[in-house]
């Protein structure tokens, strides 16, 4: 997604009747401006993303595509848009740590679903990387399942729909992965010994992403 989309879409949540996000907002905005300037400079702007332990938000390149009018001081929809980016966890690239404009960059299918020998732990770290590093095989994971976003949705969509289907199969791969994945400590303690099913139920997981999403067409996004 590109920074005026990012824009958009943060004024869009500011806007909805449902968000009384504007007391947040203010707060997000006077814990970074403590001296009530009315704007963000880098400095207090790099503090506050460290002391937030973000460090990969820090560099001046992110922080003058927030700065809309390059005049070197955040105002307030740049610090809306800023709000959106650190909650919503927007991606950075793991690996040369730039923040990923567009939606050309990978994402860790394991990793998304936190899946830390079956346990899910909603706080754990996504692990993206941009096209360029995943191209150039610049990038060190333990892991090796890659998806995009609009796939990853897909997967997840359809994930969903077999979960959700009233007579789930043990023959199917999707619903098997999601189980063992659920008595997780008695089977994937190793881990490595997983790895085949869950190769298997990725690959199968993405033919159903890109075969069957299209084919029940209407009810995938
Ligand atoms: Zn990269
Ligand atoms: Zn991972």
């Amino acid at each position: 997604m590109r920074m005026k989309e990012l824009r958009e879409l943060a004024l869009a949540y500011r806007k909805a009747p449902i968000n009384n996000i504007e007391p947040v907002l203010k707060e997000f905005f006077e814990e970074m401006d403590p001296q009530k300037k009315g704007f963000v400079a880098f400095k207090e702007f790099s503090v506050y993303m460290e002391n937030l332990g973000r460090p990969e938000l820090c560099s001046e390149e992110f922080f003058s595509k927030l700065n809309q009018d390059g005049s070197g001081k955040l105002d307030d929809m740049d610090v809306v848009t800023l709000f959106y980016i650190v909650h919503s966890r927007l991606p950075f690239c793991n690996s040369c740590k730039k923040f990923i404009e567009g939606t050309s960059y990978l994402v860790c299918v394991k990793c998304f679903h936190g899946n830390n020998n079956g346990k899910t732990d909603a706080n754990e770290e996504s692990f993206n990387v941009c096209t360029t590093c995943y191209l150039d095989e610049k990038f060190k994971h333990h892991h090796n399942e890659f998806l995009d976003p609009n796939l990853l949705l897909r997967h997840l969509r359809m994930m969903q729909i077999v979960a959700n289907s009233s007579t789930p199969s043990a023959t199917d791969p999707v619903v098997a992965d999601n189980s063992s994945n659920l008595s997780a400590n008695n089977q994937l303690k190793a881990g490595s010994s997983s790895k085949s099913i869950n190769q298997t139920s990725f690959i199968v997981a993405l033919e159903l992403a890109l075969g069957v999403g299209n084919f029940i067409g209407c009810s995938i996004m």
